[in-house]
């Protein structure tokens, strides 16, 4: 596998992901609103990453962040669960996306010098997070969510022609991944 754009799908493919798609970077609205979200701190990781708000900056400046990369790609883990209340399940799909992420983000850093990644949950590489003391550990490693970002994942998957629902008895995790081209 070589993780150039030309092949990059059926990589992402054949590395576990269920799904992938290029996004064009003139799709990424970053929102106040699903900020707004992330306040509300469901996910528990507010305020407490330098990938999460506020940590990762305001929606303003992720946005031009995000304007700084040539292309992205969407991958996508689509687990089949037994019924809607299969927490098994669901984690076993969170866990997969998660460790491909990790595989890929390394694959695309050999071949690329820039990427963001931006993935379906917050950075726990540390058990405990150095926000807001002293600058991040592994920010080679550390990913934000897309939501942590301000974009609503659901609408950047419409605008690239991607799915994010699969069907009934399934559950999807996207995460977006942005390149600078050599
Ligand atoms: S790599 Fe460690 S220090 Fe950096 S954001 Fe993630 S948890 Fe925090």
């Amino acid at each position: 596998m070589a993780f150039e754009k030309e092949t990059l799908i059926e990589d992402a493919l054949k590395l576990g992901f269920s799904h992938a798609g290029f996004a064009s970077i003139d799709t990424l609205k970053p929102m106040e609103e699903v900020r707004d979200m992330c306040a509300v701190d469901k996910c528990h990781a507010y305020n407490k990453t330098w990938t999460c708000p506020p940590g990762c900056g305001t929606v303003a400046e992720c946005g031009e962040r995000m304007k700084k990369y040539d292309w992205g790609i969407l991958v996508q883990t689509t687990a089949e669960l037994e019924d809607s209340m299969d927490y098994e399940g669901m984690m076993d799909g969170v866990n997969r996306q998660k460790e491909n992420c990790a595989k890929f983000l390394k694959e695309l850093q050999g071949v690329y010098p820039d990427i963001l990644a931006l993935t379906s949950a917050s950075c726990d590489i540390c058990k405990k997070c150095t926000f807001p003391d002293a600058p991040c550990r592994f920010p080679e490693k550390a990913t934000s969510a897309m939501e942590g970002y301000g974009l609503l994942v659901s609408q950047v998957c419409k605008d690239n022609q991607m799915k994010y629902y699969y069907g009934p008895n399934t559950v999807t995790y996207t995460s977006l991944f942005l390149v600078k081209d050599r």
